[in-house]
């Protein structure tokens, strides 16, 4: 199997979580006792025998499910097995996301210790009805708690995620969980807005008409609201959903963003990495049990394989391009020149030499952009 030297992002997914959220479609199982430690093993495993060994690390980026869940002697091992089958080139980001109510600073300090140096803190939500109405196991004073262990522990890039137009949330309750996240001075700010998933318990609450959802005006709204405070802040949007004091940006998300190739490992990982010359996506086994056989057994764990033709590859690039504030590069793209009109016409989109650019309205529409581009 070819190879590629160039350094790559490297993402393991860790599938367990102390209990399943609401909301959640991740590959993230409620489970404890043997089986993750079985699964450590076998993910150790897997990347030791990777065909890409000595592609060199980008980025190394852990995320879940909840990684802090593992033990710090886990994580470790996970990690070292990362660094001696990809060394890392230069000094990379290595990053992990970290729920509130699983770590403490001990775990910090054995992390930053092993060679994390960026952590992102799954807040959500300030408000203890929203934590409950999640699913979440954290309580709201947990979240200060965690940020301030990773600085005791000396991280200097710490990321808080939360979401909105979460059932029955206020304007006044998400400007609150916004002006509380940015007191607590992350370097970077993540917000997504709740999307009910199918196969989630909040997706048979919705067909039931028990969620008091934002209707699509309140939700612009609310995420304008995130726009202009974060910004007033100095976290700068550098994406969508994503926002960074200058030079904490995202830098593994970055290589999704950009379509490069990522390699991935660990129960449900999905990776994109050129095979015999073509860009390939490949999907590792998602239910830990399985994976681990396949493991144990020698086999690949992969069980989805699938060559991107230039269509699909084309579709990833626009997708996934066009949510960036530096703007998508046209070159190579062909995209619809009536479409590309449609949106400058609309206010959408802004064309530079090279470039294509949403405009702040035009991020309001992305996904119909993105279908109107391609
Ligand atoms: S903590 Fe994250 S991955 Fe785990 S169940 Fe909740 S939303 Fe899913």
């Amino acid at each position: 199997m070819a190879s590629g030297m160039s350094p790559t992002a490297v993402y393991i997914h860790t599938p367990f979580c102390p209990s399943k959220c609401g909301y959640c479609d991740f590959n993230s199982f409620a489970m404890t006792g043997e089986i993750i430690e079985r699964t450590v093993a076998a993910t150790v495993r897997e990347i030791e025998t990777s065909p890409f060994k000595g592609s060199p690390a980008k980025t190394i980026f852990f995320g879940g499910g909840t990684p802090t869940f593992l033990s710090a002697d886990q994580l470790d091992r996970i990690l070292t097995a990362v660094r001696e089958t990809h060394p890392p080139a230069g000094d990379i980001e290595v990053s992990s996301e970290a729920n509130p109510g699983t770590v403490d600073s001990a775990k910090f300090s054995a992390m930053k210790q092993m060679g994390f140096n960026r952590v992102s803190i799954g807040a959500q939500s300030f408000q203890a009805g929203d934590l409950i109405q999640l699913g979440r196991v954290h309580q709201a004073s947990d979240i200060a708690v965690a940020v301030r262990a990773a600085r005791q522990a000396g991280f200097e890039s710490v990321s808080l995620d939360l979401m909105f137009a979460l059932s029955g949330q206020s304007m006044t309750g998400w400007k609150s969980n916004i002006s509380t996240a940015l007191g607590l001075n992350p370097d970077h700010l993540s917000m997504y807005c709740l999307t009910i998933e199918p196969n989630t318990r909040f997706y048979r609450l919705h067909t039931r008409g028990m969620l008091d959802l934002p209707d699509d005006d309140r939700q612009a709204e609310m995420y304008d609201i995130a726009v202009q405070l974060s910004e007033e802040a100095g976290l700068k949007q550098y994406e969508i959903s994503n926002f960074a004091k200058p030079g904490h940006e995202c830098q593994h998300n970055l290589c999704y963003w950009r379509s490069e190739d990522y390699l991935a490992y660990g129960p449900g990982a999905v990776g994109c990495m050129p095979i015999e010359g073509q860009s390939t996506r490949f999907t590792c086994l998602k239910h830990p049990e399985r994976y681990c056989t396949a493991v144990e057994e020698g086999k690949s764990t992969w069980f989805d394989v699938e060559p991107l033709d230039d269509q699909a590859l084309r579709f990833e690039r626009v997708m996934m391009g066009i949510r960036l504030n530096e703007g998508m590069p046209l070159e190579g793209l062909d995209l619809n020149q009536s479409a590309l009109e449609e949106l400058m016409t609309l206010g959408w989109a802004e064309l530079s030499e090279d470039r294509i650019t949403l405009t702040s309205l035009g991020r309001r529409f992305c996904s119909s952009a993105v279908l109107k581009l391609v």
